[in-house]
């Protein structure tokens, strides 16, 4: 059987066209699945029956198991669902002032091994499809009866290492018939796979490209992110100005602060000269420490140091509002303290 929610919108009406249908079906069958939100092909009553007979014999309208629901002090929702195959996945919604956001997971486990990361305690088992991102958003909105205006790739996994499925992902989400969540509301977070950064230069939407960077020289992150080993910091930032020149389109770079690690006013300084030539802007995020990793949440007087650093040096910094923090919200750590269990 295929799953529906594997079909973008070209993808559908390619399969439309291909049975002999008109285009206007996948607007139709878009509809009944993202705005009425129904999970059976028979509600679906302005398509002829025969055809939605046959709809239900190739496709399945497929669920997640919702096996565990947190609410944090602050609102926070994190979601513990679990596959068709058994694997369980997380998945967060933010309330934000500006909207509803959702913290989407890419890959079961994830491979890149970054020394800070509760997700990497698991390598990967296989990515995920397209249906198992778009379920996500769909599952958490059909729950909260809410609608989802923002989507973050920043769960579990590499999206990057999960290409073309997160493309798809997007493209279903981002359509005008579907979920309609706007271009720019898109983020999509990832560790610096070169090849990847450069391709993603021709996808059409006007999404988000947020870059975990972590440390501002090649010795350091070289240390707590491998992926620096096969992607210097150099060649990473010859991708991102390709990108930016290509585009037009924003880059953030995401920067935890480790205490003694990264977070001194030599790093700062270091960061702030690596960007000057960038029209990028960081996100400085307070880490949420795992129990299995050495690593320390920065001291509040060294993050500040830190911020300040960058703004007197004119880069445009924010630093990232805590949220969740007591449902373990930091990546991975639901999961894995579940699978202990
Ligand atoms: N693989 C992608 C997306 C998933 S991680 C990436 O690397 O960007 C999403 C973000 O959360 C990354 O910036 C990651 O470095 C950060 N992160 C991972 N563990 C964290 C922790 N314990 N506390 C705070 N941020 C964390």
């Amino acid at each position: 059987m295929l799953h529906i929610y594997n079909y973008d919108y070209d993808k559908l009406t390619n399969y439309f066209l291909s049975i002999g249908q008109t285009k206007f079906r996948t607007r139709q069958v878009f509809e009944w699945l993202y705005k009425m939100k129904v999970k059976d092909f028979s509600l679906m009553t302005n398509i002829k029956k025969e055809l939605r007979e046959k709809l239900n014999n190739e496709f399945l309208i497929d669920n997640l198991e919702l096996v565990l629901r947190q609410v944090s002090s602050d609102g926070t929702i994190k979601y513990l669902f679990k596959l068709n195959d058994g694997n369980l996945i997380e998945t967060v919604l933010m309330n934000h002032d500006y909207g509803y956001s959702v913290c989407v997971t890419s890959e079961i486990g994830c491979n890149m091994g970054c020394a800070f990361c509760a997700s990497g305690l698991k390598k990967k088992k296989r990515n995920l499809e397209a249906f198992e991102m778009t379920l996500q958003v769909l599952t958490v909105s059909i729950l909260e009866n809410i609608r989802v205006s923002h989507v973050v790739v920043m769960g579990i996994g590499e999206p990057f290492d999960n290409y073309e499925n997160v493309l798809t992902f997007l493209n279903t989400i981002n359509s005008s018939y579907g979920l309609e969540i706007g271009q720019r509301h898109l983020t999509v977070s990832t560790c610096g796979i070169v090849p990847k950064i450069y391709e993603f230069a021709n996808f059409p939407l006007q999404v988000n490209l947020a870059i975990s960077l972590h440390a501002p020289n090649n010795e350091l992150r070289e240390e707590i992110m491998p992926i620096n080993k096969v992607y210097k910091i150099e060649e990473l930032f010859k991708a991102l100005k390709y990108y930016y020149d290509k585009t037009n389109r924003r880059i953030t770079i995401e920067y935890i602060l480790l205490s003694k690690v990264n977070d001194s006013k030599k790093h700062a300084l270091e960061l702030a000269n690596l960007l000057k030539d960038l029209n990028a802007y960081v996100n400085l995020i307070p880490y949420n420490e795992v129990k299995e990793k050495p690593y320390k949440r920065s001291l509040k007087e060294d993050t500040l140091v830190f911020f300040d650093t960058l703004k007197k040096a004119n880069i445009n910094v924010t630093l990232r509002r805590e949220q969740g923090i007591d449902i373990d919200a930091a990546c991975g750590q639901l999961r894995s303290k579940h699978e202990q269990n």
